[in-house]
């Protein structure tokens, strides 16, 4: 029995059965959000929101992101010939500092990425006031946030653009997907435009992407992902390479091609599901927080206020990288589902050398990557496995 990271919506037999493809919509109804854009994955749908920014404002190349993110988003940044600009967070939190944010707008500012880490709403007002005072788009990386609410409306669509991931693992899944949302009738045109425009379509990509979304089907559970993520997980430790066990090894080029109607039809169905299993999820976090935070030494990572979380699984940040290893060195290969978000801050990266600039120290960004592990808040996670989990923290803390 394998415990997986992050808690993704299982997909049933029935899903599987051809029907019409109304994944769109159904995302829209389910969670009160405009007309949205499918692309094959998050990745691609940040690359079609910076070219459509990019037709706005020809003259501007630079993207400012957090400095402690998905190296998918320095990737896509990279590919398209930006450059990347990394801003620090501000202390133990998953926000970006708002005063270095300021100071890293200016004119030559394409967009600013404020992120949506662990399915948490995050501080988007300061980025938009920062771009604002430039005349940057702000693009929300609500790729872990599906269902997240920010003030009673779905993340995404605070800033000019919000994107949402429908990787493998990241809740609601068609293997690989990405939601483009906006709330500005004239953008949404320009998206749509750039799309047609950038976006081929590739018939064999398709195919294998629908094999992968077979495979999925059959193994995400729990004893599938022994065979489908513990195995390599297990491997990549015992090689002592943590950016694999992660996924975080990204490769250097972004598929970009349009997804196939049998995938969307897939998803349309297992949309119908998301918003009871979201509930299921909050209350869950809502219960086992109290719980953890209780432990010496434990801080999980919550709420802000007026938000609620989609809670695909939970942060919890620990006093130092000491605390954090030993209390992964006992759960990171138990199968109980523990595991940490990305391992480093972006310029801490060797492979990402060429996409994210060296130099700038990033010391909160750093300290949070040292400090922070993550709890899957799968169902399958159940209280007996949780209770488990909270005492080898306190032993390892103790
Ligand atoms: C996964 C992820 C992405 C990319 O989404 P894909 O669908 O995997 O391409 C972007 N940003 C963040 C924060 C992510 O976690």
């Amino acid at each position: 029995m394998e415990v997986p990271p992050t808690a993704g919506l299982p997909l049933e037999l029935l899903d599987l059965a051809p029907r019409r493809a109304e994944l769109v919509e159904r995302i829209a109804a389910a969670l009160a959000l405009p007309p949205l854009q499918l692309e094959c994955s998050g990745t691609a749908a940040l690359c079609v929101a910076l070219l459509a920014a990019r037709e706005r404002a020809p003259a501007r190349s630079e993207v400012v992101v957090p400095a402690y993110t998905c190296p998918l988003v320095a990737i896509a940044v990279r590919s398209l010939g930006f450059s990347l600009r990394v801003c620090d967070l501000s202390p133990d939190s998953l926000d970006m500092d708002a005063g270095a944010l300021v100071e890293l707008c200016s004119e030559q500012t394409l967009a600013v990425v404020p992120t949506h880490l662990g399915g948490l709403v995050s501080d988007v007002d300061s980025a938009c006031a920062a771009a604002a005072r430039t005349g940057a788009l702000v693009i929300e990386d609500a790729a872990q946030a599906l269902g997240a609410l920010d003030r009673g409306q779905s993340v995404g669509l605070r800033g000019d653009v919000g994107f949402f991931s429908l990787a493998a693992g990241k809740g609601l899944s068609i293997y690989e997907g990405g939601l483009l949302a906006t709330g500005d009738a004239a953008l949404r045109a320009e998206l749509a435009r750039a799309s047609q425009q950038y976006v081929p379509r590739r018939i064999l990509f398709e195919l294998r992407r629908c094999i992968e979304l077979l495979g999925l089907a059959a193994l995400y559970r729990p004893r599938g992902l022994a065979l489908a993520y513990g195995r390599g997980l297990r491997r990549a430790l015992r090689r002592g390479d943590p950016i694999a066990a992660v996924g975080d090894d990204f490769p250097a080029t972004i598929p970009i091609h349009r997804v196939g109607l049998w995938r969307q039809g897939v998803g349309t169905r297992a949309a119908a599901r998301l918003p009871r299993f979201l509930e299921a999820l909050r209350a869950q976090a809502r219960r086992r927080i109290p719980r953890l935070a209780a432990i010496p030494g434990v801080r999980v990572l919550d709420e802000r206020p007026q938000t609620r979380g989609s809670w695909p699984f939970l942060i919890v940040l620990l006093a130092d990288e000491r605390s954090r290893d030993a209390a992964l060195a006992r759960l990171w290969q138990s199968g109980l589902g523990v595991s940490r978000l990305f391992i480093h801050a972006l310029p801490d990266y060797a492979y990402l050398a060429d996409c994210v600039p060296r130099g700038a120290p990033m010391p909160h960004a750093r300290a949070l990557a040292a400090r922070t592990l993550t709890i899957s808040n799968s169902p399958w996670l159940d209280d007996a496995r949780f209770e488990r989990i909270c005492s080898e923290i306190q032993q390892a803390l103790a």
